[in-house]
């Protein structure tokens, strides 16, 4: 069987159980050899928005994925210069990984702006893309509004029912900020790391 690889591409601000339980599914439904979570640099839909310094994303994904052998945390949207976009992470790992199936990894919400991105058409040549589900998020809505798109777009978009966890990196900011509680939501020793580097205390 052909090789696959999965890709997990967010700002990861902070990483939580969301991304980690859809990523888990989604490597098992599609019999993925692994995935490789990429922290963003400068997301262009997030212009404006402050974000937490790379470093510190960078690393709680590392600690989040520390349990699972078949996760990997990659710095190459962090290294490079300039807003991070999809078609340069794939074109990347397309050149490490020449073999393998890239499936691209992403939450109904966010598959939903695919025209919006960068190089899409090439982008649709390149890898095939898995849209799971949150909450908010109703797929046959979702899916109704794909129905839109042209079919070689279609063609390359899975969905996939994940146990939706109603947890965003939005609220676990808001909760810091506010001292409710963030266990639970997140792996420990994401959680000890906020806490020990004073992250999303400031108002963003
Ligand atoms: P923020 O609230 O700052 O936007 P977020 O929780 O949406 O953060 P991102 O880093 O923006 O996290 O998300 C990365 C990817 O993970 C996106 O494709 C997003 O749709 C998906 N995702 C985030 N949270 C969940 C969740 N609870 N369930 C499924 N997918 C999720
Ligand atoms: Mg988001």
């Amino acid at each position: 069987m052909a090789a696959k690889l999965g890709i997990m591409g967010g700002t990861f601000d902070p990483i939580h159980y969301g991304h980690l339980v859809a990523a888990e599914a989604v490597r098992y439904k599609f019999g993925l050899d692994k995935v490789i979570f990429v922290p963003s640099g400068r997301p262009p839909h997030k212009k404006g928005q402050i974000i937490t310094e790379s470093r510190h994303r960078y690393l709680m994904t590392v600690l989040a994925v520390a349990t699972n052998p078949f996760f990997e945390v990659s710095r190459t949207e962090i290294e490079r210069k300039g807003y991070s976009y999809a078609i340069d992470t794939v074109r990347q790992f397309q050149r490490i990984y020449p073999k393998h199936k890239i499936f691209f990894i992403t939450g109904a919400d966010a598959i939903l702006q695919i025209l919006t991105w960068k190089n899409v058409d090439e982008l649709v040549r390149l890898c095939q893309f898995v849209a799971v589900t949150r909450p908010g998020f109703n797929l046959g809505e979702v899916q109704t509004n794909l129905s839109l798109l042209p079919e070689e777009y279609r063609r390359v978009i899975h969905f996939m029912e994940v146990p939706a966890l109603a947890i965003s990196s939005t609220d676990i900011r808001r909760r810091v900020k506010t001292g409710e509680p963030i266990k639970y939501l997140l792996p420990e020793p994401v959680e000890y790391y906020i806490y020990k580097n004073n992250l999303y205390k400031e108002e963003p």
